[in-house]
């Protein structure tokens, strides 16, 4: 099933995984995914890495058994860098034999000690290549605070339109933790004539070492309330996972009264997080299945 389908008849709630380190098996992330297909989400995707070579095989891999042996719809991102356009093509075609009908269309960042190909300058580039490729269901990211890199807001929502029109289905949102930046958004994106539906990222940070990671790679702003739960429970780690938790989960309500699309959930790869989050939320998302 495409994805995009599935916000006509209701509040969707999906998650992504990452396919797990070069040296560990491939088998390992599986007990995950069982665990995850138990909550029954309306989708998983899977990560690729931006190097192009490292998990090119094991994201496929991933997708394909969630969509074939675990009759759940599944999502391959895929990074174009560091493709040429026939690399690209022959995955479309490794999509299509596996039976996947969901990509999400990324550029990815530059890795270090590899130059990026010129066939793909943004990600608007490998959206129209895939749309005049394939008939895939193509998704995309989106940026509530601006793409790090762009120079303001309004500048990476022109960009944004752009990838769009080139034939976006659905968006996803980068993580944040003031749910006020995704409504300014939101109502700029619609003013701007974007209608695909936008599903939100939420990340549930369980440690401060993660934390410190995903803040320095994505940028996002850190509420006050955020900071001083960080530095309250810095020291004790199973109170600053259940802060953690409880500060996602508050997120999740607000964003779900304010009429979301849908909720993807960054799992992390932790099933156990993600169910914590999925019992807290799973009525108020079920609430949404008024939508025809
Ligand atoms: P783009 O849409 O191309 O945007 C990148 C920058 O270019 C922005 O600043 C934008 O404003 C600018 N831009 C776009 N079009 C134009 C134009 N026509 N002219 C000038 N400037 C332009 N990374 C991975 O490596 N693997 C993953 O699996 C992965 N999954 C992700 C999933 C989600 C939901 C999100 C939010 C991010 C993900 N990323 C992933 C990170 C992503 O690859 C990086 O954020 C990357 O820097 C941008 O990718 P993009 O597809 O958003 O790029």
């Amino acid at each position: 099933m495409k994805t995009a389908d599935l916000f006509k008849e209701k509040t969707v709630f999906s998650f992504e995984i990452f396919p797990p380190r070069k040296d560990t098996p491939i088998e390992s992330i599986y007990t995950t995914l069982e665990a995850l297909r138990d909550m029954t989400p309306d989708f998983i995707s899977v990560t690729y890495s931006a190097s192009g070579r490292a998990n090119k095989d094991a994201t496929l891999a991933i997708a394909s058994r969630i969509k074939n042996e675990y009759h759940t719809e599944s999502v391959a991102h895929l990074t174009c860098i560091n493709h040429t356009k026939d690399e690209v093509r022959d995955l479309l075609g490794e999509l299509k034999e596996n039976n996947i009908e969901n990509i999400l269309a990324l550029l990815g960042d530059p890795v270090p000690g590899i130059t990026p190909r010129e066939d793909f300058k943004h990600a608007s580039d490998l959206v129209s290549f895939i749309k005049q490729s394939s008939d895939l269901n193509v998704l995309a990211a989106c940026y509530p605070e601006g793409h790090p890199a762009a120079p303001d807001l309004e500048t990476d929502i022109r960009h944004l339109k752009t990838k769009v029109d080139a034939g976006v289905d659905h968006l996803i949102t980068q993580l944040f933790f003031d749910n006020s930046y995704f409504y300014n958004f939101r109502d700029k994106i619609t003013a701007t004539g974007i209608h695909v539906p936008v599903e939100v990222g939420i990340m549930p940070v369980i440690n401060k070492a993660q934390a410190e990671r995903v803040i320095s790679m994505c940028g996002v702003q850190l509420p006050k309330k955020f900071r001083v739960m960080m530095d309250r429970f810095a020291d004790n780690p199973e109170a600053l996972r259940d802060a953690g938790l409880a500060y996602a989960v508050e997120q999740i309500i607000d964003l779900l009264a304010n009429g979301v699309d849908g909720i993807h959930l960054y799992t992390m790869n932790n099933s156990l997080v993600a169910h914590r989050i999925d019992e807290a939320v799973r009525t108020l998302i079920k609430s949404g299945s008024w939508k025809s």
